[in-house]
C-alpha cells in the first residue's frame, strides 16, 4: 500500500485537507482512531436523541452570495459545496453578560456597536479605533510573531470592564493560551464573532459532517477508521509511512496529521529532536440537559449563547480545580432561526477545568462527582437566569456531563486540551521533512478555522 499522503484524524482539518488533495488527483488515506468522523466535534445518541458533542455555533457567518473574502465563503468553494447544502441558520442574538453590564451581540454588527455607544458612551471612538487595527491586521501573516492583544486593547480601550467582555468570548472561543491571545488570533475571532457572527446547520454538525465524507470519497479520497496511527516511521532521518496499532505498514512520501504537534511528534519512531512545544493546559467540563419541547420550566429567554462572568474581571486560565463557575457559556441550542422548530430543547453550560484534579479522582469517585457537578450546574443555571423555579429536574428527559478525560479519551488531546498547544506552528512545519501539522496546532481554531487550516496547509505544501 502506497499513497501519495496520509492524513491524521478524520476531524474538520483532516477532512477538508482530504478533500483538497482528492479534488486534485492525490492518491490520499485518512485515518481515525474513532469509529465516527468528526473528532473534537462529532455527535452520537442517546435514548434516540441525538447529541452533538461539541457544536454550540459555527462562527464565520455570512449569506449567501457575501464578500468574496468571507472565510466561510471561501471554504465552500475551495472544498466546492454549495453554500444551500450546509442550510445555515443564523442565530437569534448572543450576550456578554457580566455581573454589572450585558451587551447583546448578532450577526448585525451594528447591533454590538450601538450596546457598546448605549452602555460605554466614553469608549465608542476607541472601540472603532480597535476595529481599524482589526481590519488592518495581516492576521493570516503565517510567519508573525506573538503580539500581546491585552496589551494593545489595553492602549485603545480604557474602561476595563469593556475590554474584559470584549475578551471574554473570543478566550472562550479560540484562545490556547491563559489570560492572553495572539493579536492575530484576537483579530481571527473578533471578526469570525462579533463581525460575521454564529450560525449552524439546521442537521447539526452530522449534516456537515456527511457533506464532508462524501465529498471526500466520492473525490476518490480512503477513509479508514478504527484504526488508530501508533508510529510515524522515519527511515534515515526521513518520512517512510506509519504503522497502525494493529502492526501494518503503510507507505507515504507525506504525511500530515492533525493530531496536535506534541501528540505527533511522539509518535515519531525514532523520536526526532523535539521542537520547543508548551503543552496546553485549558479544558472544559460541559453538562447537558435535555427537556421536551413542551417542558414548563424550561427557561423563555431566546439568547442562542450567553458567556457569562461573575465580577468584572475576567479570568481566562486553568481553574486548578474540577471546575470554576467564575465564568462560562450558556447555550440555548434551539434559538437559531431554524425552519422547523427542534424536538427538545436544551441547555449547555460550560465551565473551565483542570484534567488532572479529574485524573485524581477513583472511578466510583468520579462518578459521584460529576452527578454532583450536574446538580450545581442547574443551580446555577437558575442563579444567572434569576428564577429559581426553571429547569425542574422532573422535566429532564436526559442529561449527561462531559470532562476533560472525556475530551482526551475522545481526541486524544493531552489533558483533553481543547484549544491544543499554546505553541502554534502557523507554518504548519513538524520540522520532521514533508510531515506536516494541520488543525487545532497550527493555530487556526474552531470548525470554520480547522477546515480552513486543512485547506491551507495542503495548498501550501502538498499541491505546490
Ligand atoms: C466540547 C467542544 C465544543 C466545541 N464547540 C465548538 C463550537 O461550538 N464551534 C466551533 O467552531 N468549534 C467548537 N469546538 C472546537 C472545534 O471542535 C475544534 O477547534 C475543531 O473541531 C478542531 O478540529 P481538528 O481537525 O483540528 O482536530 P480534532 O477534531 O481534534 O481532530 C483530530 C482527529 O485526529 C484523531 N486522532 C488523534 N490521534 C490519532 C491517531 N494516533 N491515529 C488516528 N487518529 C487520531 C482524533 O480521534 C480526531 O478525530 C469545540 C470543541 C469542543 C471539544
Amino acid at each position: 500500500m502506497k499513497y501519495d499522503c496520509i492524513i491524521l484524524g478524520a476531524g474538520m482539518s483532516g477532512l477538508a485537507a482530504g478533500i483538497r488533495l482528492a479534488h486534485f488527483g492525490k492518491k490520499v488515506l485518512i485515518i481515525e482512531k474513532h469509529s465516527k468522523i468528526g473528532g473534537l466535534n462529532s455527535y452520537y445518541h442517546r435514548k434516540g436523541i441525538e447529541i452533538d458533542s461539541g457544536l454550540h455555533a459555527m462562527t464565520n457567518f455570512s449569506e449567501r452570495g457575501g464578500s468574496k473574502r468571507s472565510p466561510l465563503l471561501k471554504l465552500l468553494r475551495q472544498l466546492r459545496i454549495p453554500y444551500e447544502e450546509l442550510n445555515l441558520r443564523e442565530q437569534n442574538h448572543s450576550i456578554i453578560r457580566f455581573d454589572t453590564c450585558s451587551l447583546r451581540f448578532s450577526n448585525d454588527f451594528r447591533l454590538f456597536e450601538s450596546e457598546i455607544a448605549d452602555k460605554f458612551p466614553s469608549e465608542i471612538d476607541s472601540f472603532r479605533l480597535l476595529c481599524r487595527r482589526i481590519d488592518e491586521c495581516d492576521d493570516l501573516n503565517m510567519d508573525a510573531p506573538f503580539v500581546s492583544a491585552r496589551g494593545l486593547v489595553k492602549d485603545l480601550v480604557r474602561d476595563e470592564t469593556l475590554a474584559e467582555m470584549i475578551f471574554c468570548p473570543l478566550m472562550y472561543y479560540g484562545s490556547a493560551v491563559e489570560g492572553d491571545m495572539d493579536f492575530a488570533q484576537f483579530s481571527i475571532m473578533f471578526k469570525s464573532i462579533f463581525k460575521e457572527g454564529f450560525c449552524k446547520p439546521e442537521g447539526g454538525v452530522r449534516q456537515l459532517l456527511s457533506i464532508l465524507e462524501d465529498r471526500f470519497v466520492s473525490s476518490g479520497g480512503e477513509l479508514k477508521l478504527s484504526s488508530e496511527v501508533s508510529k510515524i516511521v522515519l527511515r534515515d532521518g526521513k518520512l517512510a509511512g506509519i504503522e497502525t496499532a494493529d502492526g501494518r505498514f503503510i507507505e507515504s512520501e507525506f504525511v500530515l496529521s492533525s493530531a496536535g504537534s506534541i501528540e505527533t511528534l511522539s509518535l515519531c519512531d525514532p523520536r526526532p529532536a523535539n521542537k520547543k512545544l508548551e503543552k496546553g493546559n485549558l479544558s472544559f467540563v460541559e453538562a447537558i440537559f435535555c427537556f421536551p419541547s413542551s417542558a414548563k420550566s424550561f427557561p423563555a429567554e431566546n439568547f442562542s449563547i450567553m458567556f457569562f462572568n461573575r465580577g468584572d474581571s475576567f479570568k481566562y486560565s486553568n481553574p486548578h480545580s474540577l471546575f470554576s463557575f467564575d465564568s462560562g457559556v450558556v447555550c440555548l441550542p434551539q434559538n437559531f432561526k431554524y425552519s422547523h422548530p427542534p424536538a427538545h430543547k436544551m441547555l449547555r453550560m460550560t465551565l473551565l477545568s483542570d484534567a488532572p484534579s479529574w485524573r485524581r479522582l477513583e472511578m466510583d469517585e468520579y462518578l459521584k462527582t460529576k452527578r454532583n457537578l450536574s446538580a450545581l450546574v442547574l443551580a446555577e443555571a437558575r442563579r444567572i437566569f434569576g428564577k429559581a423555579e426553571i429547569l425542574s429536574e422532573d422535566e429532564i428527559i436526559l442529561e449527561d456531563l462531559f470532562t476533560p478525560l472525556s475530551v482526551e479519551r475522545y481526541t486524544g488531546h493531552i489533558d483533553g486540551a481543547i484549544y491544543g498547544s499554546p505553541t502554534k506552528l502557523k507554518d504548519g512545519l513538524s520540522g520532521v521533512e514533508n510531515l506536516f501539522i494541520c488543525g487545532t496546532d497550527q493555530g487556526f481554531l474552531g470548525i470554520s478555522g480547522a477546515m480552513l487550516s486543512g485547506i491551507s496547509i495542503a495548498n501550501k505544501y502538498l499541491l505546490k
